[in-house]
Parts: C-alpha cells; sequence; structure tokens
C-alpha cells in the first residue's frame, strides 16, 4: 500500500493519501490509526529479536540500544510512548517493560483528530455524477453542448497515475467530442 511519513504535523505519504480517501467518509474523530513498525516479524519472533538486542547491549542505555529496530529520530518519541525510563540500563528492563515496547513495536497507535484541509489534497472525491455524463462524447445528458473533463467528474482513484490519466483521457474525448459536434 506505499509508504507513510511521519511529518511535523501528523502522518502522511502514499499509505496515509490512500486511506484518507476512503476514511474521507467516515466520522474521523471515532477512527484510531495503528502502525506495525515490524510487519515481518510475528510478536514471538520479534520478543526474542528484542532480548538478542539488548543481551547483546545488556549495559547500554534503553535510548542507546534500539538503534537496529527503529530510526534514529523515532527512539525518543517511542520511549516516551512506552513510558519506560529512557536512561535506564537494559539489562533492568522487567519482562513486562520489554512486552510493552514490542506490544508498541507491533502496535503504535495514534488517535485521529482531523484529515489536512482540501488546500493540501492531491485528489478530490466528489464531483459531477457519472450518471449524468455520457460516456461516449463527455457531454452533459442534462445541458446540451457541456462537456466534463478530469477532477470535476465524481470519479476518483488511488495516487499514481490514475487521476491524471483520468484527466488526460477524458480531457481529450470531451475536447474532440465538443470540437467534431461544432
Ligand atoms: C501535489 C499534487 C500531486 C499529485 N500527484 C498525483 C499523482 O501522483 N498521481 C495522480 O494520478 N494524480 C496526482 N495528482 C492529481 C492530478 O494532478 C489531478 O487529478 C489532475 O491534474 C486533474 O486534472 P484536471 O485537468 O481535472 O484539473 P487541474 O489539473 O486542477 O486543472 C484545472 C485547470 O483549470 C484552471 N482553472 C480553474 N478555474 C478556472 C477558471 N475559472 N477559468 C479558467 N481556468 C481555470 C486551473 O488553473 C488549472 O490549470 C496530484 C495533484 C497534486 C496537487
Amino acid at each position: 500500500m506505499g509508504e507513510l511519513l511521519f511529518t511535523h504535523v501528523g502522518l502522511s505519504g502514499p499509505l496515509v493519501l490512500k486511506a484518507s480517501s476512503i476514511i474521507n467518509f467516515e466520522d474521523i474523530a471515532k477512527l484510531d490509526a495503528y502502525i506495525d513498525l515490524k510487519p515481518g516479524l510475528t510478536v514471538d519472533a520479534l520478543d526474542r529479536r528484542v532480548l538478542k538486542d539488548f543481551n547483546r547491549n545488556s549495559n547500554k542505555l534503553l535510548k542507546n540500544s534500539l538503534d537496529a529496530l527503529l530510526p534514529k529520530k523515532l527512539i525518543p518519541y517511542f520511549i516516551t510512548r512506552s513510558e519506560i525510563e529512557p536512561e535506564k540500563p537494559v539489562n533492568q528492563l522487567t519482562k513486562e517493560e520489554r512486552a510493552r515496547l514490542v506490544s508498541l513495536l507491533k502496535h503504535l497507535d495514534f488517535k485521529l483528530i482531523s484529515l489536512e484541509e482540501i488546500d493540501k489534497a492531491i485528489i478530490t472525491s466528489g464531483g459531477v455524477d457519472v450518471k449524468n455524463i455520457d460516456s461516449r462524447t463527455m457531454e452533459s445528458k442534462i445541458i446540451p453542448d457541456l462537456f466534463f473533463a478530469g477532477e470535476m467528474i465524481d470519479v476518483d482513484a488511488y495516487t499514481g497515475g490514475y487521476n491524471m490519466q483520468i484527466a488526460m483521457s477524458t480531457g481529450f474525448l470531451a475536447g474532440t467530442s465538443a470540437k467534431n459536434k461544432n
């Protein structure tokens, strides 16, 4: 489904853009986002991996022992979310604390507040209903000589070039149809 970015205002990236096209129609305040930071490992396998890392770095502080697991910039935030003292040596972590770290790695949750404003949108949902457009010409079935193309039609797709294809194909068809009609 694509990459996810942590930005200074929240979550973004192709994955979030795709998700936003679905949750756009939901009550955002009632939704949560969960991120699996280690999708390739089961909880048990991840626990063994964390234990191995901690055994190798047993005298290191927690804040200095997650480099192999997480991007550097994410580590302070991640430790804050774990509610474990960052200065704690990993050989003093309890089993429960390690389980909390593993659980967060598999299930980092965020309360969703809102989507970005429309001026930040890449693609818009909604528009002129395709039922009211002749798909052979892009002409309105309601108002003769009016032709539609691109974003103004109620057709949208995930990012990846599909919307540009929609805009160009419908634009070409609408333009040639209008020319041929007149
Ligand atoms: C930052 C960004 C990244 C994107 N990335 C992707 C992507 O990776 N893949 C993908 O598929 N889609 C992507 N899109 C979406 C894609 O660009 C649009 O779906 C597509 O360009 C829509 O084409 P359009 O001709 O319908 O509208 P637009 O490209 O918006 O063209 C409308 C034109 O009409 C002009 N206009 C507006 N009002 C008037 C007026 N009153 N009189 C005269 N002219 C007017 C505007 O100035 C503009 O030039 C992206 C969009 C943005 C903003």
